[in-house]
């Protein structure tokens, strides 16, 4: 039997607001201490009442925007109860039935497009670490602000799953609305997976892998899932309805728990928040702040880069700007560089803190073009342009600096060559040149630029060679 795969995924994006989702705590604790992030309000004590952070509305705005997505005017909050250690108000302050996100879609670089269902708001919970005999519990992640957003069934392959995971991620830096750091958790995928059999209408029984933080490990975990339950309903089995656990040593998923349903979670109104009422004048000036998305910069340099190229830097939202300072015929050269240079250098990460400007860019291209720098210098100021200690020195004064810049003056290299055919040590070689063996020719080069401290340009005195030993 052949069966038709249908994945939906639910992305948690943590949201870089300056201070939490109900609270005037800091919102980035990268490097804090644990617990060392956290008001009464996120701790919950009796009496604290949240208050809704609006730089978190203007987020999800742009977030909205970024996919596509009608901006709903109006929104409200509900409460999602559960009992765990890793909230202590012992429930969620999420929205179920009216988000602030309403229908979009996500175009894939394939040109397929996943429709958004929806995506809301809700604060995030702490965070667990487990021990052989006890737990340790972090609050500095409670109610951090989170953008849930909900997929159509419009995924039916592994790899549209991961297609699909790294456009939201690149839409969310790009947007300006989250680090992105996946190692971290800022983006987490929970990916549900069904099979039904081809021509038939009805969806089969899913199964849900939660808490994925990479790419790979979604497409990984979908494969596994498509494979397991194939083998299952092949050989007569039923898939059962319950979300399973990703070990990414093993690569395998294995079962966890039944689902819960809506009702254990008891929703009700957040009756501490009143409701969202946004103007459209305030959606639309929120919505203008939105830059250029990947797949503006897909159309922008069609035919001029090369795509697999530009899926490189598209995950690098300076790099692909800086682009836009760069003349139309340096594009290929500095887009090569950065993919091919740049992000190959050990010191890439501290480099692309630090970014030359397109003028500079600029500049380098044509000092290459009219020959004044090698291939090889080239790249080597190239690099040293995006050294912090280097910052503003200048490429005509950085290339200096490093006698990189080529003696093209046809006058001063005739001098150096003459210097050179005086040489007793080279009559030898320019004896058996003019009996015809070509490949001394590299040898009397290479003493001309030696004799030039690295400076000629090797092709220039190589035809002044020709032309002063063959006539
Ligand atoms: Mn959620």
């Amino acid at each position: 039997m052949k069966y038709i795969p249908t994945i939906g995924i639910e992305c948690h994006v943590q949201l870089a607001t300056k201070t939490k989702l109900f609270s005037e705590v800091d919102n980035d604790a990268r490097g804090k201490e644990p617990n060392s992030c956290v008001s009464p309000v996120d701790y919950a004590l009796p009496g604290m009442l949240p208050r809704l952070n609006g730089e978190a509305i203007k987020f999800a705005i742009r977030a909205g925007k970024a996919m596509n997505c009608k901006i709903n005017p109006k929104s409200r909050f509900d409460r999602k109860h559960y009992f765990y250690p890793d909230s202590p108000k012992g429930y969620q302050i999420t929205q179920f039935y009216s988000p602030i996100i309403g229908a979009g879609f996500v175009e894939l670089p394939s040109g397929t497009k996943i429709r958004i269902e929806h995506a809301h708001l809700e604060g995030d919970a702490g965070k667990l670490t487990h021990f052989d005999t006890y737990s340790l519990v972090d609050l500095n992640r409670v109610d951090t602000p989170l953008i849930e957003i909900v997929s159509m069934p419009d995924i039916h392959s592994a790899k549209d799953a991961h297609d699909y995971c790294k456009e939201l991620w690149r839409l969310m830096i790009f947007a300006g609305v989250s680090y992105g750091d996946l190692y971290n958790g800022n983006m987490r995928f929970d990916v549900n997976t069904s099979l039904a059999p081809e021509g038939s209408t009805e969806l089969g029984t899913r199964t849900e892998v939660k808490n994925l933080n990479s790419f790979r490990s979604v497409e990984r975990a979908v494969e596994y899932e498509i494979a397991r339950q194939t083998k299952l309903l092949d050989s007569g089995g039923k898939v059962k309805q319950e979300t399973r656990g990703w070990n990414d040593a093993t690569g395998k998923t294995t079962a966890q728990r039944s689902k819960e349903e809506a009702k254990d979670y008891r929703y009700m109104p957040e009756p501490d928040l009143p409701p969202i009422n946004l103007s459209q004048d305030f959606i639309e000036s929120e919505s203008e702040k939105l830059p250029l998305m990947p797949s503006d910069y897909r159309k922008k340099y069609k035919g001029s880069i090369k795509e697999d190229t530009l899926e490189i830097l598209l995950d690098y939202p300076n790099l692909v700007r800086t682009l836009e300072e760069i003349d139309a015929k340096n594009l290929t050269t500095i887009a090569n560089l950065f993919t091919s240079v740049l992000l190959a250098e050990e010191k890439s990460a501290e480099y692309l803190e630090s970014l030359p400007s397109g003028q500079e860019l600029n500049e380098l291209v044509e000092m290459n073009s009219k020959k004044e720098l090698s291939s090889t210098a080239t790249k080597e100021v190239f690099l040293r342009l995006f050294d912090p200690q280097m910052k503003n020195r200048g490429v005509r004064n950085i290339a200096k600096e490093l006698g990189l810049i080529q003696e093209n003056d046809l006058a001063a290299l005739e001098k150096i060559v003459d210097i050179v055919l005086a040489k007793p040590e080279t009559k030898k070689a320019q004896e058996d040149f003019k009996n015809g063996e070509e490949k001394v020719i590299g040898f009397l080069v290479g003493q001309a630029m030696k004799e030039s401290k690295g400076k000629a340009n090797p092709s220039a005195v190589q035809e002044i060679l020709r032309k002063k030993l063959l006539h």
